[in-house]
């Protein structure tokens, strides 16, 4: 596949890494575009088909699996299958954008790897698995049991943070987006890579 570079952004849910991604997406100068995954959890409230996630069932979402038509794929709970389509980055690359994701810290390993030199992997760092805690309470979006889920995998997803391109701290938010901004803005810039 050819075309612009891919900014992953990985993170425990919760870490305010969606935020970040929002932000970025917001400069038009970055020339960025959000890699839409494809998803068989159910939609939430807000959430709008082909905008936040492509839903589909775990049958549909395995045939893909089945087809090949997958850049990376995991299941990240129980069920709960998200995946990168090949065809969603090529289409973006088609329009001459650079790609931004936001998923989890084993989809973004493994596109890592197999863009080396064009990939920037970010791993957003909570303050604590506390803090974690207090931020997905208040988000309200999932069950008590499946907060709970998340705040398990969040240990051993921190565990993989010496693993990325760079580490942002999000402790004070405004610090974090300044931050991500410049280091996007920088490896954009930076020819070596293409
Ligand atoms: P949520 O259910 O909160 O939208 O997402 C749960 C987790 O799945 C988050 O860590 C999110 O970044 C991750 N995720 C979203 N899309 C993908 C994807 O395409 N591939 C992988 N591996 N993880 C994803």
């Amino acid at each position: 596949m050819k075309g612009g570079k891919l900014l992953i952004f990985s993170a425990p849910s919760g870490s305010g890494k969606t935020t970040i991604v929002r932000h970025l997406l917001s400069k038009p100068e970055l020339n960025l575009a959000f890699s839409v995954s494809a998803t068989s959890r159910p939609r939430r409230v807000k959430e709008k088909n082909g905008e936040h996630y492509y839903f589909m069932s775990v049958s549909e979402f395995k045939k893909h699996i089945r087809d090949d038509d997958f850049l990376e794929w995991e299941e990240v709970y129980r069920d709960n299958f998200y995946g990168t389509l090949k065809s969603e980055v090529e289409r973006l690359w088609a329009e001459g954008k650079n790609v931004i994701f936001d998923i989890d810290v084993v989809g973004g390993l493994r596109i890592k790897k197999k863009y080396p030199e064009r990939t920037l992997a970010v791993f957003v760092k909570p303050p604590s698995v506390d803090e974690l805690k207090i931020r997905l309470k208040k988000r309200s979006t999932e069950s008590e049991d499946k907060i709970n889920m998340r705040i398990a995998k969040a240990s051993v997803e921190l565990a993989t943070a010496p693993q990325f391109d760079k580490i942002i701290k999000n402790y004070d938010l405004d610090v974090a987006l300044k931050e991500a901004e410049e280091l996007v803005a920088g490896f954009i810039a930076d020819s070596k890579c293409e």
